[in-house]
């Protein structure tokens, strides 16, 4: 659903991102890891068009996204940490602008039973400078599952939560992933990405560390059988920044 085949973005001089491949099926669910400054949001940047790669190539749902963006991106949703609101449309209207730009008949059918999995119903007519950062965070989300995306793809998705609509939103995560949806979730909360990822992928200064299903990156690697995701980051991580070679 998504294929990455040697992904690289230069910022001028400096490879943020270098020779990344990967691919991730329906129904499996990514965890993007890494250390600040490791590639991850530029990563993130490439696979939903904000930024154009500086060579390789990204597919989404079999579309090319430099040749084929409209298809592409069609397939595609990306919810933002920081969720880009307009100042003047109130929630539902949010969502019917969403549902004209992505084609969706009947997203008049769609949105009330969206806005009560979301918790939103009861605010449909406020304004984004009347919401919550969580509400704000949860109208993203929204907007991004209105057209049912094949691939799915989230950055710190919890953020601003509280402890039900994080459990909420978490539940929200898999049951796509259960109906097929590609996802891929960037974050830095390593429980999150223990508890609801099928696979993990770690970047090291844009590079590519490990990637696989847990069991698949403790195979390589005996000596970190047994420990938890943490650990396994904390030692990945610290290899490369002594200069160790980790096979991917
Ligand atoms: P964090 O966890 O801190 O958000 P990240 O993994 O998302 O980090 P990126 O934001 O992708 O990392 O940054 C990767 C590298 O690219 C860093 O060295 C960063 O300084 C650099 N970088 C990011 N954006 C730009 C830009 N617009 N211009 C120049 N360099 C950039």
């Amino acid at each position: 659903m998504i294929d990455v085949e040697r992904l690289a973005k230069l910022y001028g001089e400096l490879p943020a991102v270098r020779d990344l491949s990967f691919h991730l099926g329906a129904g499996q669910i990514l965890g993007l890891v890494g250390p600040n400054g490791a590639g991850k949001t530029t990563t993130l940047s490439c696979l939903t068009g904000v930024l154009r790669p500086t060579s390789g190539t990204i597919h989404i749902a079999g579309h090319d996204l430099l040749t084929q963006p409209v298809a592409a991106k069609q397939a595609l949703a990306f919810i933002p940490d920081e969720p880009a609101l307009f100042p003047y449309l109130n929630i539902e209207e949010h969502l019917r602008f969403i549902g004209r730009l992505y084609g969706v008949a009947d997203a008049p059918e769609r949105i009330p039973p969206l806005l009560a999995e979301l918790e939103l119903a009861e605010k449909h007519r406020a304004l984004p400078g009347e919401l919550s950062r969580g509400m704000k965070q949860k109208l993203a989300l929204g907007m991004g599952l209105l057209h049912d995306p094949r691939a799915l793809i989230l950055d710190e998705p919890l953020t601003g939560l509280d402890p039900a609509s994080i459990r909420r939103t978490k539940r929200t995560i898999v049951a796509r992933a259960e109906a097929g949806t590609a996802v891929i979730l960037s974050s830095h909360l390593l429980s999150l990405v223990e508890e609801l990822c099928t696979h993990i992928l770690v970047l090291q200064k844009g590079r590519r560390v490990a990637f696989g299903t847990p069991a698949e990156i403790v195979a390589d690697r005996p000596q970190l059988a047994g420990r938890g995701l943490e650990e396994v980051f904390l030692a990945l991580t610290a290899q490369e920044e002594e200069g160790e070679s980790t096979p991917p």
